[in-house]
Formats: C-alpha cells, structure tokens, sequence
C-alpha cells in the first residue's frame, strides 16, 4: 500500500509502500478516494509549522469509503462513505459538551500515535507516525475523526468539506457570525480564503472584498461572490478597504497566516468592527495591534477550525453543495494521482492552482 511520507523538512515527500495494521478498538480502517492537497500540509514542509514525530504519513483533508471497523465502533459499517474531521472529538469533555468540538480537549493531538500510544503505520516494522494520513491509499483513524456523508456526494470532492470548506465557511458563520449585510474583507485567497469569501455569501454580506497578491485567486475570488478585488502588490490593501467600505469593513479575515497581516485586518476594521484571524501563524509568533483602535470596541479574535461542528456542519455543506449553493468544483484547479504530491506543492507554491485533489485507483 503507497503513501506519501515526510522523512525530513525542506525536502520532498517520498511515495513509500508501507503496512498497516488492523483497526483496534474504536478505529477504522479507510479507503481513500479523495485527499486535498492543503497549504497546512506544505507548511510541515517549509517548516512553518514543526513536526515533533518522523517519519510522518502525510494529509489531512480526506474522504473515502469504510472497509473494517474494529471492536466497538457502532456508528460506521463497511461501505459507508465517510468526510475526515480535522480533529477527533470525545464527545464528553467540557468544549465538547458545550458544542465546541473543534477544541475537544479528549485527545492528545500532534503526536502522530493513536490515543494507546501505537501507530497503524509501518514500514520494515519500524513505526511510522501518521495524523489521519489521508495521502495514503488507506488509512487507520479513530470512529470520532470520521463523519458519514450521503452516498451520491463525489467523494473526490467531498475531501474539501473535512479542512478549507469547514474553516472558511465556518470562521464567517460558526464563530464570528457576520450578519447580514455586513462589509466583509478577506485577506489572502488561497484554499481558504477563498471558503471565507463563500462564508461572507451564504451570510448576505453587502461588501465581500477579497485581498491576495496574486491575480489568479482573485479572478477565482470573484468567481465565488466577491464584489471587490484588491491586489496588494498594487495598492495598500487597508487603504482601499477602507475607501470602498467608507470608513472601514465590519469583519476583516486573516486568511494567510503572518502576524503583520493580522495588524492589517485589523487596521482595516470600523470602530466596533471584528478582525479574526483564520491563517496558522508560525509557531513562537506574537501579533500585535494599536492599542487606541482596539479601545474603540474593535474585536480580535482567533477561530481554530472555523468553530467546526464536523457531525453537524459536514451534512450541511454537502446539502449545499449538491443544492448549488455551495461551490467546490470551481475551487478544484487538478485532479493528479498521489505520485505526484510534489508537483501540487510546486503548483500551490506558483499560484498557479486554487486546489488539487489526489486521486487513488
Ligand atoms: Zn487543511
Ligand atoms: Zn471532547
């Protein structure tokens, strides 16, 4: 069985035949069809985030069909089409019982061991450490990182719903909840970003201003509803913000992950007005704000995971989705087959694509 796997950062990822194990209790075992190639993914390799634990099975944004369960799992059955949740979810610690999921506080996360201290994955009987592990024909997760979706959902689309769908939609919806006719901007229009401008769109936001540096997803932008282009290499992004929003959006999203964009969504925000910052900022960073802006009422916020109620949201994005009202066709640039995980990243890295799917056979 083939999976992708980091072995250092800073190099490629190598394409390895590896074992895995049968499903323990409360574990099952997957089939991927679809897996999205995500920025977080490249940030592991560009040592933006840092990995504790290598060699690491890659991938976080999967959906594919149940083959085994192991004891005990009761809500999922061979055969039955399943989106991964960026994040498990206990169901009985207190951000779980108080419908925050997405901070469930039930499991040790960033390990890349199962909760019993093991790894399914293994190569030459040495551990390989894995998250979900969605760059991988097949994958061991626990039942509680799996949602079951309706079964004439493409799956190879479906993938998108588990990290970018769920954080942008859910950062404009689950946790700042912008209200309709809101002036909205969003800063940075990658596989992200570009969700948060189909956020401000299902909210009925009046102005949804979308800032990249990089004409390709700002052309893509405008193709999800936004109503303002700005191109940061051309203008000074809170300047215009706050000329076409008269004085300043009511919610600004950071959607890249750097500290002196934050500053700028925030900048860019009326008095009384809320910036949030969506990007994963590199590990150590601080952000900083002026402080008489923030005297004024204004708001700065993080959301992890856009507030994501994974068993709640993900059978509604997909309704959406198959109503038309949700795009994800028109975010998926290639299709191309795990082999050639590389050369997605090279594309991400170009700008050249909004969002790859890895396909399996
Ligand atoms: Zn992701
Ligand atoms: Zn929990």
């Amino acid at each position: 069985m083939k999976a992708a796997i980091i072995h250092e950062p800073h190099t490629p990822l190598k394409i390895e035949e590896v074992d895995l194990d049968e499903p323990k209790a409360g574990e099952v075992r997957v089939r991927l069809v679809g897996g999205g190639v995500c920025h977080s993914d490249y940030h592991r390799i560009d040592g933006h985030s840092a990995i504790a634990t290598l060699p690491y099975v890659m991938g976080h944004e999967g959906a594919g069909i149940v083959q085994q369960t192991g004891p005990g799992v009761s809500t999922l059955s061979p055969g039955d089409h399943v989106v991964f949740s960026l994040t498990p979810q206990c169901g009985r610690c207190r951000n779980c019982a108080a419908g925050r999921p997405n901070l469930c506080e039930g499991f040790t996360r960033g390990s890349g061991l199962m909760p019993d201290g093991t790894s399914r994955f293994s190569k030459d009987g040495i551990p390989y450490f894995a998250g979900l592990a969605t760059f991988s024909e097949e994958t061991v997760v626990l039942e509680s990182s799996l949602v079951k979706v309706r079964d004439d959902m493409p799956l190879e689309k479906a993938c998108l719903i588990g990290c970018g769908v769920m954080t942008g939609v859910g950062a404009v919806l689950n946790r700042a909840k912008v209200e309709t006719g809101s002036a909205v901007a969003i800063f940075g229009c990658g596989g992200v970003g570009l969700n948060v401008v189909q956020g401000a769109v299902l909210a009925s936001a009046s102005k949804i201003i979308a800032v990249d540096k990089v004409d390709f997803k700002l052309e893509k932008a405008g193709e999800l509803g936004a109503t303002h282009l700005v191109n940061a290499d051309r203008d000074d992004p809170v300047e215009r913000v706050l000329q076409i929003t008269d004085g300043g959006a009511d919610y600004a999203f950071e959607v890249v992950g750097f500290p002196q964009i934050v500053r700028q969504a925030f900048e860019s925000v009326r008095p009384g007005g809320t910036a949030v910052m969506v990007g994963v900022p590199p590990e150590g960073a601080d952000v900083s704000v002026p402080a008489r802006p923030l005297f004024q009422d204004r708001t700065l916020m993080g959301t992890f995971y856009g507030g994501g109620r994974p068993r709640i949201d993900f059978p509604w994005l997909i309704d959406l989705y198959m109503d038309g009202r949700l795009k994800l066709d028109e975010l998926i640039t290639k299709y191309r087959p795990l082999d050639e995980i590389n050369e997605a990243f090279e594309d991400m890295n170009k700008g050249v694509t909004a969002r790859t799917i890895l396909t399996f056979e």
